[in-house]
């Protein structure tokens, strides 16, 4: 494990890329943008370190259950909105993350760590087409 928390130039790299997009993408397009830095770098190099970083939680993973996953280099508690028409992914800052945790711990027997909710519907951009 000590190994794999050394941030080598292509992990540095995979989470640079990540860092300057907002907008969540596949391993695939970011690896496309890593290849011009690093020419020599494979898809698979770039699953694993995006698996690292995640545990190490320098990222999040966004998987629902969609074809592929999603990577977002932004690690605090946020939503997302997933339009179903362009597939875009899109941030959601709401403050309710803490409290939903709470009402589901008081008034259940569970004891909540996390939770998961993901929105979808329509972004503006394709409300304004229909
Ligand atoms: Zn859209
Ligand atoms: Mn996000």
């Amino acid at each position: 494990m000590a190994k794999n928390t050394r941030m080598t130039k292509q992990r540095k790299a995979i989470l640079r890329v990540l860092k300057n997009t907002k907008s969540h993408p596949t391993a695939d397009w970011i690896y496309e943008q890593v290849k011009k830095e690093i020419p020599n770098i494979s898809l698979g190099t770039v699953y694993r370190n995006l698996n690292v970083l995640s545990e190490l939680g320098k990222i999040q993973i966004l998987d629902y259950g969609s074809t592929y996953s999603r990577y977002d280099g932004n690690p605090e508690n946020h939503y997302h909105f997933r339009c179903e028409k362009c597939g875009k992914v899109f941030d959601i800052h709401v403050d309710l993350f803490d409290d939903i945790n709470k009402i589901v711990n008081e008034e259940t027997a569970f004891q909540v760590n996390e939770h998961r909710l993901e929105f979808t519907g329509l972004c503006p951009e394709c409300q304004n087409k229909n």
